[in-house]
């Protein structure tokens, strides 16, 4: 490693000291960089594609950032949007795929805005890429990228705390968890997908300033659980936000019953078949995995569910209100909510053999309701052979 160009605190990884290949980066993104470059502008990858890369995962996107800002951006780069009010982003698509762009940032204390409780509410302050470097969240994530060279820029101790495996937060991590506490759920979310260690102070302040997890607005706070849920390590994630006793903020609803054993062993069944699915490039879906989460909650509300007798308006009104409690904390977009419910009330129709079974089985919602049954029947319910019912009823 040398000192570059970029002042004495930066650290440059020669491309002969690291095994990221150019053909592994994203084709969109490359073009993308390209156009900036062309327009006299400098842009860099950045965050999970570098570090994943250097840990030699495979990275699940590619964030570009440049030091045009989003209007200039909007110029140069054709099929382009401008979107966030709090944080200035432009979403470049290329087909279905959409590349990040953002633009260098700098954490002037004076020019971003923040709530009473220090919760940053604008941060479009510009900056140099050095001033970007440090108003990222942890050391791994702040490392750039440079195409021109294939060289890596380390302004904040990143690549020693990649080479430790160590989760280490910029700057204090009180300040800035109270900044932003998703933060805090970022935190938790790479040490289970990237197996690191937290730094002692980060552990801490995750431990101390959870409640302030409160405060991340709720339809972020739909966004967090989906990126912690669906996106392979589901499992691992479960039990790290039972240890830093996060879950209640998250899912207030499933907290309770996860050390009821019956209901643990439903969820974290699906949680790991979820992990299998997504490893196997399966599609997830947020109704399913909300299906499951609250499932705990939607039983407690009508007793048991392996009865023919249950009628399907019960079950309605039952799941207005968990859905409705589930809202005031995290909102779920209504068609996801609609999906939901099919699935539920479908719980009771799937029972209802062999009447209807012809109706039932062109709902759109049948597979997912029928997965939902085999894994309530795998986590020990008896619902009288159902599942085997549905299994040989498909398969002939
Ligand atoms: P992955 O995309 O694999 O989940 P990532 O680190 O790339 O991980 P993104 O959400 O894509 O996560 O964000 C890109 C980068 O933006 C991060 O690596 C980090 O540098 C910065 N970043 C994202 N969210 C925050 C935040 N809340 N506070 C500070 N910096 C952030
Ligand atoms: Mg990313």
């Amino acid at each position: 490693m040398v000192l570059g160009q970029y002042g004495k605190r930066s650290e440059i990884l020669k491309i002969s000291n690291h095994h990221i290949k150019k053909e592994s980066i994203d084709k969109d993104a490359q073009s993308v960089i390209y156009k900036l470059h062309e327009g006299g502008f400098e842009a860099f990858i950045v965050g999970g594609f570098v570090r994943d890369s250097l840990l030699g995962l495979k990275p699940k996107d590619c964030d570009v950032v440049t030091n045009a800002t989003p209007e200039e951006i909007k110029n140069i780069v054709p099929r382009t949007r401008i979107i966030g009010r709090r944080f200035k982003i432009v979403h470049a698509r290329s087909g279905r795929n959409i590349t990040e762009i953002s633009t260098f940032r700098s954490s002037d204390q004076k020019a971003t805005k923040k709530s009473s409780k220090g919760i940053l509410l604008r941060d479009n302050n510009y900056g140099t890429i050095e001033d970007d470097a440090f108003r990222r969240d942890f050391t791994i994530n702040s490392l750039y990228l440079n195409l021109k060279n294939m060289e890596i820029i380390d302004f904040v101790g990143g690549f020693k705390d990649l080479r430790h495996k160590i989760l280490r937060s910029i700057g204090d991590s009180g300040q800035r968890f109270r900044e932003d506490p998703v933060r805090i759920l970022r935190a938790i979310r790479f040490k289970s997908k990237l197996g690191l260690t937290l730094e002692n102070k980060l552990e801490k302040d995750i431990t101390k300033l959870s409640y302030l997890l409160s405060e991340i607005s709720s339809g972020r706070r739909y966004e967090e659980t989906l990126k912690m849920f669906l996106t392979g390590n589901a499992e691992s994630i479960m039990s790290e936000m039972q240890l830093y006793k996060t879950t209640e903020y998250l899912l207030p609803q499933t907290k309770g019953y996860l050390s009821a054993k019956k209901e643990r062993k439903l969820i974290y069944n699906a949680l790991r078949n979820t992990d299998k699915r997504f490893h196997e490039n399966k599609t997830l879906t947020p109704s399913f995995l909300f299906s499951v989460l609250l499932w705990p909650a939607l039983k407690n509300k009508i007793g048991e569910l392996n009865s023919k007798k249950v009628k399907i308006p019960k079950i309605s009104r039952a799941a207005n209100i968990v859905l409705q409690r589930h809202n005031e904390h995290c909102f779920i977009p209504n068609r996801i909510q609609k999906s939901i419910k099919e699935t539920w009330e479908m719980q009771i129709m799937l029972l209802r053999i062999p009447e209807k079974s012809k109706i039932t089985l062109k709902h759109p919602r049948f597979r997912a309701a029928y997965d939902f049954l085999l894994l309530r029947e795998k986590s020990g319910e008896n619902l009288g052979g159902a599942g085997d019912w549905w299994t040989k009823k498909i398969t002939r």
